[in-house]
């Protein structure tokens, strides 16, 4: 296998469709094994595994941890150790949102996302650092939003748990500092997939219009500061900044909130 990460292993939370699908298409092409994590349904999981597999020529493997479960989580990396041999790389994409205001927002819903969003992204992080420390070599990519820098009503939970894992990466970060291993967060904008799909949808049956009229008007009531770019953001856009992140040349990066945002937070 040829590739700038050929012989390397990645873990990808939340990997079976979405981002976290383009997550590892972006590393598979690079030659890098890959560990798929995410719920859904096994038939259409193993479909996307295989594909993977060969349209990429490596090898590639399913975990399916509930990672709202702390012994699922630790179980799922001891689980890359047996079956690719290592974990070099880390991406803690999987995410809930919830939208509801602070008083009426529920109290298990909040704890299940803080568990999936952050404690899940710490206990991954806790059990692959020692193995990258060893070897002088590792990358932990934790995906944030821009919700990790600005508040959106009705996000409460989402919020606190983006700003939390970007805590978090930036004390990894500086754990880190004197060895090869590096760990930052991307912070995407509106990017179209399942979350956002639910929220066009909803618009659709809102407005009784065709999917595609709700597209400009789920854009238009994110604008003027939203989506500057009046469109949203691909997830190859976003999936980009991984590959650079996992590369020789982001070395350096460390601790770093890279925006894949559109200008949303630049404005
Ligand atoms: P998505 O809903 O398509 O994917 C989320 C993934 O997380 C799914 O694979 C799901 O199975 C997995 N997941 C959720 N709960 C889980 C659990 N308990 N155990 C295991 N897996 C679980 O959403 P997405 O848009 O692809 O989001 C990926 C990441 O990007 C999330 O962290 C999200 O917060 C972040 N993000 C998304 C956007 C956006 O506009 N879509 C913007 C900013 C940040």
């Amino acid at each position: 296998m040829t590739g700038s990460l050929a012989g390397k292993c990645a873990v990808i939370t939340g990997s079976v469709g979405g981002i976290g699908l383009g997550y590892a298409k972006v590393l598979a092409k690079e030659g890098c094994a890959i560990m798929l994590n995410g719920l859904g349904e096994a038939a259409e999981i193993e479909k996307t595994r295989a594909a993977l597999e060969s349209e990429f020529g490596v090898q590639v493997v399913y975990n399916g941890a509930d990672l709202r479960n702390q012994d699922e989580v630790i179980a799922m990396i001891g689980d890359a150790d047996a079956r690719l041999g290592k974990v070099d790389i880390l991406v803690n994409n999987a995410g809930m949102q919830h939208r509801e205001r602070v008083e009426d927002f529920p109290i298990d819903i909040w704890h299940q996302m803080l568990a999936v969003n952050v404690t899940a992204a710490f206990l991954a992080i806790r059990t692959v650092l020692p193995q990258m420390k060893a070897r002088n070599w590792g990358r932990i990519v934790n995906i944030a939003s821009v919700n990790a820098h600005v508040g959106t009503p009705e996000l409460s939970c989402y919020t606190a748990s983006k700003h939390a894992i970007l805590g978090l990466t930036k004390v990894v970060a500086i754990e880190t500092i004197e060895t090869g291993v590096t760990c930052n967060a991307i912070c995407p904008g509106s990017v179209r997939s399942n979350l956002s799909e639910h929220r066009i949808d909803t618009f659709a049956a809102q407005r009784g219009v065709s999917k595609e009229e709700a597209v400009d008007a789920f854009i238009e009531t994110k604008m003027p500061y939203h989506q500057p770019m009046k469109r949203f953001i691909t997830v190859e856009e976003v999936a980009g900044a991984l590959g650079y992140l996992c590369s020789e040349a982001g070395a350096a990066v460390r601790g770093a909130s890279i925006m894949v945002d559109g200008g949303w937070t630049a404005r």
